[in-house]
């Protein structure tokens, strides 16, 4: 822990998992780092501040009805919540920012989905740093989606799905990032949106290393004209700690069951805090997961299923059937079952905290993406890293026993887990003193220093 720093800085999370995690490994870093932590965040998916009591939380009212709050359709999800934040978030930043009891705001650190931090903190004249919790390959495809649009590779047509894209190879049509929506105008003015509010930040974090993804970081820094601080894997960078940020309660079950498992035997399978797929497809893969006779933890959030409240449609005497091979749970405690020995395999839906999670244990993936960044994510674990396979043909149980059997069982698996434990070397590496992640991190805190004259300017304007 480094001496106190007497300056304060506000963290402001979009309320979905994959965002909450990362901001808050942020704010452990940059509490060790000296910086006091006070975290905005909203009533929807709202955080729990006994699990940080070394953070200040306020909770903001943005009030979404109840059908909103329910809304599936997540593009329009974070509509609501741009559209209903913004005058509580600016009222509970401008009561922060002026209570002279507490030490002075360095700056905001927010999440660039969330549209109207820029235009709030410019008016109250505080500089906004943000945090981009998707890798950076992700993000130098999403700066060249005017081009990509230009060239004619949206809307994606199904006869050019396995095209290659010349711009990002390898990447090809159907990995290109999209999210449906009911109105498909709705993803290219999030891109467009997060484009222009990166441009117009005082600094971008990722969570991502150098050596990870050094040429994407560099095309980055060439296109933005930004300070790029790559500090990641943050959750490698403090020391463990016990506090969680999960929004669903971690079912601990699963730590005794993989004690009971010989090495590397499991193949854990989760498909993070939003996918969903359908009755036909959850039946497929846990016949999958039953025929190849493997032991699996697999992960059946509520909500996975459609239109199923848990496991109602598997079929009676499945679960008894697996006589202890397979343990399901609502949600598991992800970073410690990466962690424990007994986990051989992950099959993921490569959202990048769980991408970066599975590379930092040095677990090989079998790779199904759903939507946003998870298709570029997954092409460079195939392709690029090739630290793991891709389900090209969707959901097929034929398809899945023999990409198990490949990972657990032949030589493809062992070279995949060579390549990881020297990427595993270079996380070690990056983190210690003198690392990429440890100076540029180093680099961050100094920045944020730096924006003090910024803020004694302001303090000026206001007085
Ligand atoms: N996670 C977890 N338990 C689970 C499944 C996921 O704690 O059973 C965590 C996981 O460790 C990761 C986050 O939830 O930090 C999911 O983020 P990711 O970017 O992988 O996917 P998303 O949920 O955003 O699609």
């Amino acid at each position: 822990m480094e001496q106190r720093k007497g300056r304060r800085l506000i963290l402001f999370p979009l309320p979905l998992q994959g965002h909450i995690n990362p901001m808050l490994e942020l704010a452990n870093i940059l509490y060790f780092k000296g910086f006091s932590i006070t975290i905005i965040h909203t009533n929807f998916n709202s955080l729990n501040p006994s699990t940080h009591p070394h953070f200040t939380f306020h909770s903001i009212s943005e009030n979404l009805s109840e059908s909103e709050a329910a809304e599936k359709d997540l593009l329009l999800l974070l509509s609501h919540l741009n559209a209903k934040c913004c005058l509580p978030f600016r009222k509970c930043l401008a009561t922060l920012v002026s209570d002279v009891s507490k030490e002075p705001v360095a700056c905001l650190i927010s999440d660039p989905v969330f549209d109207f931090t820029q235009s709030v903190a410019e008016s109250l004249k505080i500089p906004r740093i943000l945090l981009r919790t998707g890798g950076a390959s992700f993000t130098a495809v999403l700066s060249a989606f005017p081009i990509l649009q230009e060239k004619g590779y949206f809307p994606k047509q199904d006869s050019r799905l396995e095209e290659p894209v010349t711009e990002f190879l390898p990447l090809r049509v159907k990995d290109l990032p999209m999210i449906n929506s009911s109105d498909p105008k709705r993803f290219f003015k999030l891109v467009h949106d997060l484009t222009y509010e990166t441009k117009a930040s005082y600094g971008f974090i990722f969570n991502t290393f150098e050596d990870l993804e050094q040429h994407a970081l560099a095309k980055i820094r060439k296109e933005l004209h930004i300070p790029i601080f790559a500090i990641g894997p943050f959750h490698k960078c403090v020391p463990v700690t016990t506090s969680t940020s999960s929004l669903i309660s971690q079912d601990q079950s699963c730590i005794s069951w993989l004690n009971t498992q010989p090495s590397k035997s499991v193949i854990y399978v989760s498909f993070g805090s939003i996918a969903a797929i359908n009755e036909a497809q959850f039946l497929e893969i846990a016949w999958a997961l039953a025929n190849t006779k493997q032991r699996f933890l697999w992960v059946v959030r509520p909500g996975l299923v459609q239109g199923s409240e848990w496991l109602e449609p598997l079929p009676s005497g499945f679960l008894e059937s697996l006589n202890g091979m397979g343990h399901i749970v609502k949600w598991a405690p992800q970073k410690e079952v990466l962690a424990h020995q007994a986990v051989g395999v992950f099959w993921t839906h490569n959202g990048w905290n769980s991408t970066l999670e599975s590379i930092c244990e040095g677990v090989p993936m079998i790779c199904f993406p759903f939507s946003a960044d998870q298709m570029v994510n997954a092409r460079y674990v195939s392709d690029v890293w090739k630290i793991g396979l891709q389900l090209e043909l969707g959901i097929q149980r034929g398809e899945i026993e023999r990409a198990i059997r490949r990972l657990m069982m032949e030589k493809q698996g062992e070279e995949m887990r060579e390549r990881l434990s020297k990427l595993k070397d270079k996380v070690n590496l990056c983190l210690r003193q003198g690392g990429s992640s440890y100076q540029s991190l180093n680099g961050l805190v100094n920045h944020i220093l730096s924006l003090e004259s910024f803020v004694y300017k302001n303090s000026k304007v206001s007085d």
